[in-house]
């Protein structure tokens, strides 16, 4: 099928935050200004309100905030008294710091497969890791949708272990009507600026229920101060910011609606994907049931043997994509001696192969939307597989 001339379309960019900031630029530079007044940079009232605001968001009677996801996730494990000599089982298709995290503690990470239709761990696998030594599992809750909760449930409570959601990419996503943040022991969140809530810098909230883990993160975040120069606990330094906390409180007003936008724009990406008859290349992304995906990725699967070209082609062309994560963390070099290689976790290794995240962020409207899947079936048609199988 002919398709424009690309030279004659704007480019589609794959995220464009200062688009996104532009209607709401008077607020967010009223907040800033605010804060210089105030001379309180951190920690303080303001943040104090945006862990009222967080916790309110996420049906959680606890929000404490942190310097990233990633200090997010470590100071979970830390509250938890996790280190040497534990395991805990998480999934190899993820950033890399749901890992790193945990090594950082001092615990092994322990890698099983994935669910190749979510791209979230995979319960029966996660249930076949469990030995005497696994203190938590870390489900992620990839690209905006929740891993599936409810087995995972039944392995805490038949074990006694705590689960901590990975909930950085999914700030608003549900699970049979819960917010992420609320689906386990405690939920990490990470406010790096291109996630579904995003700052203008680092940031992060652990979400949760219980008082006494409550307070140890207060603690933890902060040396393990209890006040007065006291210190119960050898914590760090991860705090946030109130020019980040403000800044964050003004989008939190905005975020419901972004997240509305990119549902509308996964379903119209289903749509024009099925509209070209691309389905048979193209594999677009589940929705489980009961659930509710934020999309803070829009991830498609094409053939292996093809992705990188498409990939190439597609910015050529001039649409932003990316691809997330191109080789899993049990392939990772840092990981080596942990002992996987290439087929250890077949399901994970086929996804970093396949997968491309198309444009999803709010600002991208439908034409641009038309031209990514018109570029996309036009890449796909110039592979000589694709002529072959089309015709056979
Ligand atoms: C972004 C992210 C993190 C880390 O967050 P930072 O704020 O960048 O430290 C952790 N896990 C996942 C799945 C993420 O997407």
């Amino acid at each position: 099928m002919a398709s424009a001339d690309p030279a004659d379309t704007p480019p589609v960019p794959f995220i464009d935050l200062s688009a996104q900031h532009a209607p709401i630029s008077g607020e967010l530079v009223g907040a800033v200004s605010r804060i210089l007044e105030t001379g309180q940079f951190i920690l303080g009232d303001e943040v104090r309100a945006l862990e009222a605001d967080i916790a309110e968001y996420c049906d959680a009677r606890y929000a404490i905030s942190c310097a990233s996801g990633t200090d997010a996730l470590v100071l979970s494990l830390m509250s938890l008294g996790i280190g040497a000599g534990d395991e805990v089982i998480t999934s190899p298709f993820t950033f890399f710091a749901t890992a790193g995290a945990i090594h950082r503690v001092g615990a092994k990470p322990v890698f099983v497969d994935i669910d190749p239709a979510s791209f979230n761990i995979c319960p029966e696998a996660a249930a076949a890791a469990i030995t005497e030594n696994t203190r938590a599992i870390i489900p992620v809750h990839l690209f905006g949708q929740t891993a599936d909760m409810e087995p995972l449930w039944r392995l805490a409570v038949l074990h006694d272990i705590p689960l901590i959601e990975d909930a950085c990419q999914a700030i608003g996503a549900t699970y049979q009507g819960r917010q992420a943040g609320v689906l386990g022991t405690m939920g990490c969140f990470s406010f790096f600026p291109t996630k579904n809530l995003g700052g203008a810098g680092d940031g992060g909230i652990i979400t949760l229920d219980d008082k006494d883990l409550a307070e140890r993160l207060h603690h933890l975040r902060v040396h393990g101060d209890t006040g007065g120069y006291h210190h119960v606990a050898v914590g760090f330094n991860s705090r946030l910011d109130a020019i980040q906390a403000a800044i964050l409180r003004v989008k939190l007003t905005q975020l419901d609606d972004w997240i509305e936008q990119r549902i509308d724009a996964g379903d119209h990406y289903d749509w024009l994907i099925a509209s070209k008859g691309i389905s048979e290349w193209v594999t677009t992304p589940t929705r489980s049931d009961n659930s509710r995906h934020v999309f803070n990725q829009y991830t498609i699967r094409v053939p292996a043997f093809e992705r990188d070209d498409i990939l190439a082609s597609l910015r050529q062309d001039g649409i932003g994509c990316a691809v997330y994560y191109p080789t899993p963390l049990h392939l990772q070099p840092c990981f080596e001696s942990l002992g996987y290689s290439l087929g250890s976790l077949p399901a994970a290794e086929a996804a970093s192969a396949e997968v491309l995240s198309l444009p999803v962020a709010p600002g991208t409207d439908a034409s641009s939307r038309e031209r990514v899947i018109d570029r996309l079936a036009a890449a796909c048609e110039g592979r000589a597989g694709w002529s072959q199988r089309r015709a056979a």
